[in-house]
């Protein structure tokens, strides 16, 4: 098995991990939650990441299995490019339904999860069997230089900078973001007639698209789920309380989810494959 690849966020030396501690050679010390995920988040550095009710909303509604469909496809994903001994590196992990998931397919691979949300990261950890979670700032992962020989990251901004320098020469970067349709169902019921998506990975040349694939599925939703899934999305900030409440009350709603699976690797020209 290769090293841990997480490093202390203060000099860069590598980390040991103790049950209620993480601690470097120069003495750093980092608090273990009794869940098991590291605060590697320094202090002074925002510390805030999705509060408690957008965590638990999302935990839920993944836990019932509504985004399986996206499980199914990024297990076919990985599976084209890990190998026993790769390192994972999750940016964005939230409650890890993914990671933990992923790790338990492909268990001889190490998979490390990285999210700004200490809440979120105790669900994580809980679940986790052998994957590890971190608290971090996304910007500044404390990971050593091209470690991860898959990088993962679903439905959160890109840092092009930071993931170019975690990614190993011949890593890949798996990008999951949604399609133009993407929740559309939940987006008439609050707006209307509500626009499309902007269906663009955002990714700029440093990156090579080698493959890309869409995931579209309709999901029926009963009201706990209804409601889990507004909650964790953007829309719950963004829109007028008076639609919101009205919408949590509707018995089920229907609604597209799609999303988009580009697998990239560093540098070359964009070169795009629909499936
Ligand atoms: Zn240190």
């Amino acid at each position: 098995m290769k090293d841990c690849p997480v490093i202390c966020p203060v000099c860069g030396s590598p980390l040991h991990f103790a049950e209620k501690t993480a601690v470097c050679k120069n003495g750093h010390s980092f608090d273990r939650s009794k869940e098991g995920s590291v605060n590697l988040i320094l202090n002074g550095s925002p510390s805030a990441g999705d509060g408690a009710e957008m965590a638990s909303a999302r935990k839920r509604f993944l836990s019932k299995g509504h985004y399986s469909h996206l499980l199914c496809g990024l297990k076919e994903s990985l599976r084209d490019y890990i190998f026993p001994q790769s390192t994972v590196i999750d940016a964005c992990c939230g409650e890890g339904y993914f990671t933990n998931a992923l790790q338990k397919e492909f268990c001889e691979a190490s998979f490390y999860g990285f999210d700004l949300s200490k809440r979120a990261l105790r669900y994580a950890a809980k679940d986790s069997q052998k994957a590890l979670f971190f608290a971090a700032n996304i910007s500044s992962v404390p990971v050593k230089d091209g470690s991860a020989d898959i990088l993962l990251h679903i439905f959160a901004p890109v840092n092009e900078k930071e993931f170019l320098r975690l990614l190993a020469p011949k890593g890949v970067f798996i990008h999951v973001f949604p399609g133009k349709d993407h929740l559309m169902g939940i987006k008439r019921i609050l707006y209307g007639e509500p626009r499309q998506n902007d269906e663009r990975s955002g990714l700029s040349d440093a990156f090579e698209v080698i493959s890309s694939k869409k995931i579209s599925e309709t999901v029926v939703l009963d009201n706990a789920s209804l409601c889990d899934l507004i909650t964790m999305t953007p829309y719950f900030y963004r829109t007028p309380k008076d639609r919101i409440e009205n919408a949590m009350r509707l018995p089920y709603a229907e609604t597209e989810t799609e999303f988009i699976i580009d697998i990239c690797k560093k540098n070359g020209k964009i070169k795009r494959i629909k499936k």
